[in-house]
């Protein structure tokens, strides 16, 4: 597994969950206001060795309660199951952070017990997601892309074995329209964020969406998913 960064403690990335989090190296999306942009092409200069981490994690897990892989974009990285077989072996619980372009590998681990936890990022409503994703492909392309990630919603709200949660970057191309439409797209899962965006300073979409904008967007969200809250305000 490509590692581009390891966070030796979280209390807030897992919930109820006291965690370390894998930063996977290499991502095959190119949101503009991406903060991890280092990780994106695999570029990241530090290297952290699997091993290193899985000698912490068996020296801690008394204390560490679980693992969430994050990105980048984890399943992209062709031994993942692999690791958490090797996490789960410490009896931590997985967390899973994904952008859901890759339903068959989110569906295996789903079924096969090797998750507990997902985290999907929805960027926008599906006829903008091309806004935020900013991919130099073909219209084919992106419509694959769109559809594996509609396959993943479904695989999500259509089981109730894995707690999930929904979460969207509220940037500043994303409008209350653009809200409507993800609700509908998520319509009754068990949970949603909508994240505060942290302005790129290079870009001309700076200007953040005020409180008042997230609170709306909220009223708008709950009508789909009850369980619809702001985070990082
Ligand atoms: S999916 Fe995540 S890691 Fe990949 S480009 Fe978008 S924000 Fe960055």
């Amino acid at each position: 597994m490509l590692i581009g960064g390891f966070m030796k403690q979280s209390f807030i990335d897992f919930p109820q969950t006291l965690s370390s989090i894998i930063f996977t190296n290499g991502c095959n999306l190119n949101c503009w206001y991406c903060h991890n942009r280092q990780l994106i092409n695999g570029n990241s200069q530090e290297n952290y060795s699997i091993d290193k981490i899985y000698e912490f994690l068996e020296s801690r897990k008394n204390f560490i309660e679980g693992v969430v892989i994050s990105g980048g974009e984890p399943t992209i990285q062709p031994d993942l199951e692999s690791v958490i077989d090797k996490i789960k072996s410490l009896n931590l619980k997985v967390k899973l952070d994904t952008n859901g372009t890759n339903p068959k590998v989110l569906k295996h681990l789903m079924t096969t017990n090797k998750i507990d936890y997902v985290a999907m990022d929805i960027k926008n409503s599906l006829k903008n997601y091309d806004k935020i994703i900013c991919l130099n492909i073909d219209q084919d392309k992106i419509k694959n892309l769109i559809d594996n990630i509609k396959e993943s919603v479904e695989i999500l709200l259509n089981q109730d074995v894995i707690d999930y949660e929904f979460r969207t970057t509220f940037s500043p191309d994303i409008s209350l329209e653009d809200i409507e439409e993800i609700g509908k797209l998520i319509k009754g899962a068990n949970r949603f964020y909508l994240q505060k965006y942290n302005p790129v300073s290079n870009h001309t979409l700076t200007i953040p969406h005020t409180l008042t904008d997230f609170e709306n967007a909220i009223k708008i969200m709950k009508n789909y998913v009850p369980n619809s809250n702001i985070r990082g305000f």
